[in-house]
């Protein structure tokens, strides 16, 4: 899909803002919409994750590659035991319990939350957005909305469709 096209990796946009500016007449853009606007109307609030990961001297854990804990009493929303995506056979485990964790500019923005408040303050983004011919805001951080995999490519084909028709 990619051949003949220039890829950059590890590149962070508001970093060389100005160079991938310039670069094209149109921007697709998957980072954070309030970053794009320098915060211009403030903050939008995320919900971070951090994983705590062990190697367990067993071969298996917990049987299936991804666990979920939704009691109060547990302080962490799964259980990651990695060799199951890949059907491993090694004498031992890794596995990585997740934890909720609160956003701040340092950490990674994994999930919108889509209260009241977070969407009225989207929506002057999205207002903003609208007016803004060169780029094209998709994905979860850009539209501030939660999508999983086959959502966010259902998304991503309905934006090339109306863009080139
Ligand atoms: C822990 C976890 C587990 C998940 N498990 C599942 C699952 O089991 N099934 C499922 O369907 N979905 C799952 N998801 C959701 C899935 O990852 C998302 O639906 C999907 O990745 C969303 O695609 P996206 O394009 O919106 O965002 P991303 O895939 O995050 O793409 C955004 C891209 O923009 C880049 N970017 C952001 N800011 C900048 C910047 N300033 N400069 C340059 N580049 C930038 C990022 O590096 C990234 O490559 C999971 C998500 C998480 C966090």
């Amino acid at each position: 899909m990619l051949e003949g096209i220039e890829v950059k990796l590890n590149c962070n946009y508001f970093d060389n803002r100005e160079e991938f500016e310039n670069i094209a007449n149109k921007i697709i853009f998957t980072g954070a919409i309030d970053e794009y606007y320098n915060y211009c109307f403030g903050e939008l609030e995320y919900r971070s994750v951090r994983f705590e990961t062990e190697i367990l001297d067993k071969e298996n854990y917990q049987g299936n590659a991804v666990v979920n804990y939704t009691e109060y009493e547990v302080p962490y929303t799964r259980i990651i035991e990695h060799k199951h995506f890949e059907f491993g056979t090694q004498p031992k485990t890794v596995i990585s319990r997740e934890y909720s964790d609160k956003w701040d500019r340092t950490k990674e923005p994994y999930y919108p939350i889509n209260d009241e408040k977070n969407n009225a303050l989207y929506e002057k983004y999205r207002k903003l957005a609208d007016k803004d011919e060169k780029v094209i805001f998709g994905g979860r951080l850009g539209q501030y909305k939660y999508y999983d995999m086959d959502k966010v490519i259902e998304q991503a084909l309905n934006c090339v469709k109306k863009e080139l028709n």
